[in-house]
């Protein structure tokens, strides 16, 4: 894998913050800020068509000094809020959705994505995501590690109400930006309906939280559709490898070239911990998701884990366990 942009790489690598670039003639690259312990700021991207309107691929948190952020960013580059004509987002998590409701009361912007994202916005603004004691007790979680469970989800995982959807896209389909090809991609796993865009002339694959170079994204983290994450996210990486000769542009941290080394490293990632929890069933056939879960390797250490950060560890241990016992899996 090789990083694109040296400056923004060193800073990524650092915890700073890049400065917002041209990637391409008329496709800019803007970074916002986020409070996310090791991802400090999501990558906003504005693509600008043949009658002049701006469109963004993803908008970042909705606050205040991202907005002045983005603001500035756009102006920078001899833009203003009031071109920005349509904003795709990748994926419904707010460091991605974020500012679209603000845009479109701004400009008139229209908000798009895979209609496969907008059934799961639907659905999660409807009934959440599931945070009962009966799925605490399913997972054989210690009661007394329940209450931090029920109050995991502050970091803001969803929207709390779904803004409207102006247009609700089909895999493959163009995205509405006169001049230019765009193709939307559905690469699912990270939510249900996430996509990644590719603009082959433009030799650019925008790939939101699907594939970041140093990250490994969580799995199924939306609403929980009736497809296993891990196998949608296994499909959705065979998907990507075929346009390993485009530069990609992740949601975060820095742009790099490498796209077919990458989905192997997070395929073979997720692969090996599927195997893990096999592993531990074969030895202990009765063993809960907590029990397994204990028992799998985790960056930040079993013991250590909280909150949200517990509540997403047992929730991809689930989906490992189930995926284990699926057709699917390679084994
Ligand atoms: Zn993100």
């Amino acid at each position: 894998m090789q990083p694109t942009n040296p400056a923004q790489f060193d800073d990524a690598m650092a915890g700073r913050m890049p400065e917002p670039d041209e990637i391409r003639d008329g496709i800019w690259s803007i970074p916002l800020p986020m409070s996310q312990p090791g991802n400090p700021f999501s990558l906003s991207y504005a693509v600008q068509g043949s009658d002049g309107s701006v469109h963004l691929i993803d908008t970042g948190y909705d606050t205040e000094r991202n907005w002045q952020l983005l603001v500035a960013g756009l102006a920078r580059f001899g833009l203003s809020i009031d071109d920005v004509a349509s904003v795709f987002v990748t994926h419904l998590h707010p460091d991605h959705l974020g500012m679209a409701e603000r845009l479109r009361a701004a400009s008139g912007a229209r908000l798009g994505m895979l209609r496969r994202e907008q059934l799961a916005l639907s659905a999660l603004a409807a009934h959440g995501i599931d945070t009962t004691d009966a799925r605490f007790g399913s997972w054989g979680v210690p009661e007394d590690r329940w209450p931090e469970l029920r109050v995991a989800l502050g970091p803001g995982l969803v929207a709390e109400a779904a803004p409207a959807v102006d247009r609700a896209y089909e895999p493959r389909e163009l995205i509405d930006v006169p001049g230019r090809s765009i193709e939307a991609l559905a690469t699912p796993g990270h939510t249900a309906g996430s996509a990644s865009l590719v603009d082959a002339e433009a030799g650019l694959v925008f790939t939101g939280d699907t594939v970041l170079p140093r990250i490994f994204s969580g799995l199924g983290l939306g609403d929980a559709g009736e497809t296993n994450p891990i196998a949608d996210y296994l499909a959705s990486l065979r998907t990507l490898e075929a346009y390993d000769e485009l530069e990609v542009a992740p949601g975060h941290q820095y742009r790099f070239r490498g796209l077919a080394e990458r989905t192997a490293v997070l395929a073979e990632h997720h692969l090996s911990r599927s195997r893990a929890a096999a592993a531990v069933l074969r030895d202990e056939p009765d063993a809960t998701i907590w029990q397994v879960a204990s028992r799998l390797r985790w960056t930040t250490g079993w013991q250590n884990l909280r909150d949200f950060y517990l509540f997403s560890a047992l929730g991809q241990t689930q989906l490992h366990v189930e995926f284990g016992r699926s057709a699917d899996f390679p084994g």
